[in-house]
């Protein structure tokens, strides 16, 4: 991919995120966060029925669907809410899961299949609820277009949008031809798709930072700056989440990591690889402008293995997310490396700046889909929703909370699926790893 990567390293992917602050306040995101409320560490030790361990997505919904429910919540975030993958991600809203419905009613059968896209429809309700219900401004808008970036993969999506209504009455889902696509986005660098009336976009780190004073107005207790250095949940007693000074001692313990996870527990982390993606935004651009790049407001995933995921901002401004690798450094100049994707798909844009560019690390499995599970009495973990948590990542979080209040059903759709280990342990795993992806990668340009 032609990266440079500073001198100075951060550590990141296999460190599973290192220092997410560094990269998250340099996002556009950051600089329109609705407040900047800094949470206390934790300075005692405390008691509660549930602990949780990571301050995005999952970690929220579960804190919030257990808090609502009664329960006394403390979560626990290594640098602030929303400061890894929930803070600084792409905001679309998709439908479905990682993995497309076909291929899951061969992976897993119909009934199986059928009973993930009902999820996908729950994930993308109770978002929007959640919203509606605690007045949380994220800029939502409705609606995501599929496009295909060979004519190969056109007849595909037609024939995916067609799937989706005739397998699961999905009515949102219309195709569209080359023409429509270049009309709606201002673009012709790709052929036909579909759009997606019920999947869209948002402002990631305002719906966390929503998320989370939804919980604590229901009495959950959040902490920030408190890492999580050791988890003993497995005796018989209760479970114990350790910091540098204090000790929490819980019924139930939440790992909601994901990416950033870092060896903190080794079962999970050995079924994640974590992945660096990176993203910009441009000024505001003349509104008339970006009225041609998206007509509608709408987002826009492209198919390319490394994919391409765009929408406008509230005041205009192109956000762009493109690019990856798979190392320990985000590249030097990540503007460079994203600003050349955009302007492949978007020439007209040669001359506007782009203050904002930034990065993250998100989580993928081996079968692209959420690898949940229980360990012992005590700890329940949700990850590797493999670029595709806005929606999945809130559903999860509340899943692993219905199971702890004794409703396990959906908790175990997810938990049931079968997935493998990566190979080569913690270490030896990489090169192979890598050497795959960047195979894909590079059948992007072919
Ligand atoms: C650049 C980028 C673009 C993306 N775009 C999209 C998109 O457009 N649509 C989509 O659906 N998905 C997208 N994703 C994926 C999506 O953001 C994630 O799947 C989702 O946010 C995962 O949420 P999470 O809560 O599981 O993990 P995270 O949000 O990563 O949260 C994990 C938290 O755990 C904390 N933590 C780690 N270790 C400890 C510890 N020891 N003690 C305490 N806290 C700890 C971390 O600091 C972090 O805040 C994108 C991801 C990235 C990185």
């Amino acid at each position: 991919m032609g990266i440079n990567f500073i001198s100075e390293p951060i550590p990141l992917a296999r460190d599973a995120g290192g220092t997410p602050e560094g990269a998250s306040d340099a996002s556009w995101y950051f600089a329109t966060q609705n407040h900047g409320i800094e949470r206390q560490a934790l300075e005692c030790d405390i008691e509660c029925d549930v602990c949780i361990v990571g301050g995005g997505y999952t970690g929220l919904s579960a804190a919030l669907t257990l808090s609502e429910a009664g329960l006394s919540v403390v979560l626990l975030e290594k640098y602030r809410i929303g400061s890894g993958a929930s803070g600084r991600n792409g905001g679309v809203l998709g439908m479905g899961q990682r993995k497309d419905q076909d291929d899951l009613e061969k992976l897993l059968g119909d009934e199986w299949a059928h009973k993930l896209w009902k999820m996908s429809e729950d994930a993308n309700a109770l978002v929007r609820q959640r919203i509606k219900d605690y007045d949380i401004d994220c800029d939502l808008a409705n609606g995501e277009l599929t496009v295909a970036h060979r004519a190969r993969y056109e007849r595909e999506l037609w024939d995916y949008a067609a799937h989706l209504e005739t397998r699961y009455r999905y009515e949102d889902c219309h195709s569209l031809s080359r023409a429509e696509v270049s009309d709606r986005i201002g673009s012709d660098a790709y052929f036909g798709g579909y759009l997606d009336l019920r999947a869209g976009h948002l402002h990631p780190l305002n719906l966390a930072q929503g998320l989370a004073q939804a919980a604590e107005s229901k009495g959950a207790q959040l902490f920030e700056t408190t890492e999580v250095l050791g988890i003993d949940a497995e005796g018989p007693g209760r479970a114990q989440v350790r910091t540098a000074g204090c000790r929490v001692r819980s019924d139930k313990v939440v790992l909601a990591c994901n990416g950033y996870l870092n060896g903190l527990i080794r079962e999970p982390d050995d079924f994640q690889m974590p992945i660096n993606n990176f993203m910009v935004a441009t000024e505001p651009l003349p509104q008339p402008l970006a009225e041609t790049i998206i007509r509608d407001n709408q987002a826009v995933v492209d198919t390319r293995f490394v994919v391409n995921y765009f929408h406008l901002s509230r005041d205009h401004r192109l956000i762009f997310g493109g690019g990856e690798n798979y190392t320990r450094f985000f590249p030097k100049d990540i503007r460079a490396v994203v600003r050349r994707r955009l302007l492949e798909i978007y020439p007209q844009l040669e001359n506007v700046e782009i203050p904002y560019a930034w990065g993250g690390t998100l989580s993928v499995t081996m079968n692209r889909m959420p690898k949940f599970g229980r360990l012992g009495e005590h700890l329940y973990y949700g990850q590797g929703y493999s670029g595709h948590g806005v929606a999945m990542a809130n559903m999860g979080g509340h899943l692993i909370a219905e199971a702890i209040k004794g409703e396990a059903a959906g908790f175990d759709l997810l938990a049931d699926i079968k997935h493998r280990r990566f190979p080569g342990g913690r270490w030896l795993r990489w090169p192979g790893l890598v050497a795959g992806m960047l195979f894909y990668a590079m059948l992007d340009r072919v």
